[in-house]
């Protein structure tokens, strides 16, 4: 049998995007990039959708490379939306499935209303332009929007999208219910995965809202909170540290990479380690992992 040697120096990428979701790579090239930058553990984590979950294991299993389930699930925690990354569940349990398509359910009449609103601000034909960037109408996202906006000279990168348009105040942004805090850990921790609060230092939380996010989170089954990403500043990862230790929560590393153009850190790439202090997600998933031949 063979010896696995995971420890905290792993280079484990556990978050990224595919064109299933709001990535411009398909699963299998996500795969071959990964193995070709390093990954030693890998999980592709779509927003709000499985369907890649198949293709990426497969891929990486012809790539050689060791494989966790993953998911992205946006939900609505005190009025702003927060990301809930799933890891090592069973992609095909009928309640993940069947939680992950309502959560989808309500993107493209989202969408339709994000036109009409950039097309009242001047910028016409925003939600055809958008779907072409789509590889998965289901999962029009922001996103698709964004390089819209971009293709079309409006902005001249997808950052300067997000300063200018589709945020709250601005132009094209439509609120909307995700899923639910307890739903999304649930369906993540009912399926026999592990449930972890991606990028907590993007959410602009009061140490209040944030501490009610963290104990709640954990009284619903979530175990574990993104430390290493490509979302944080090194004061974000410091800071994070800190909280994995204070909260005993298991600590998740991830470059969230979308695009070869887009994105700030490549799948693999990110230049720092989980402190050896911590505890990595990937310990208590080692059951879950789906090692190649
Ligand atoms: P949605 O799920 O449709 O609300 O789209 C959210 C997606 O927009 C995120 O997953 C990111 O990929 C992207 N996004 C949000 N904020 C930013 C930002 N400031 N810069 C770049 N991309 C962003
Ligand atoms: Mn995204
Ligand atoms: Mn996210
Ligand atoms: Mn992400």
């Amino acid at each position: 049998m063979a010896v696995h040697a995971l420890h905290a120096q792993t280079n484990a990428d556990l978050h990224c995007h595919s064109t299933v979701s709001d990535g411009t790579l398909s699963p299998e090239a996500l795969a071959a990039r990964a193995k070709a930058n390093g990954v030693e553990l890998w999980a592709l984590t779509d927003h709000d959708e499985v369907g890649g979950q198949q293709r990426a294991m497969a891929a990486a299993r012809a790539a050689g490379l060791p494989y966790l389930t993953g998911v992205e699930i946006s939900v609505t925690f005190a009025g702003k939306v927060v990301h809930i990354v799933g890891l090592g569940f069973d992609h095909e349990d009928p309640r993940i499935v069947a939680g992950l398509r309502a959560t989808r359910g309500g993107r493209g009449a989202r969408a339709k209303e994000m036109s009409d609103d950039l097309a009242r601000a001047g910028i016409h034909g925003a939600y055809e332009g958008a779907l072409k960037f789509a590889g998965n109408p289901e999962l029009i996202s922001r996103t698709h929007f964004a390089r819209f906006l971009v293709e079309t000279g409006q902005c001249s990168d997808v950052p300067e999208v997000f300063r200018r348009y589709l945020t709250e105040g601005k132009p094209g942004f439509v609120p909307h219910r995700w899923a639910a805090l307890r739903d999304a850990v649930g369906w993540i921790v009912d399926a026999g995965g592990l449930a972890v609060i991606a990028h907590p230092g993007r959410y602009g939380f009061t140490p209040t809202e944030e501490y009610a996010l963290i104990t709640e989170f954990i009284a619903h089954g979530g175990r574990g909170i993104e430390v290493v990403t490509g979302s944080h500043t090194s004061g974000d990862m410091v800071q994070y540290t800190d909280t994995a230790l204070e909260f005993d929560l298991l600590a998740s590393r991830g470059s969230d990479f979308h695009s070869p153009e887009e994105s700030r850190v490549d799948v693999g790439k990110l230049d720092q380690h989980l402190s050896g202090r911590l505890k990595p997600v990937w310990g208590a998933l080692e059951h879950r992992i789906h090692w190649p031949a």
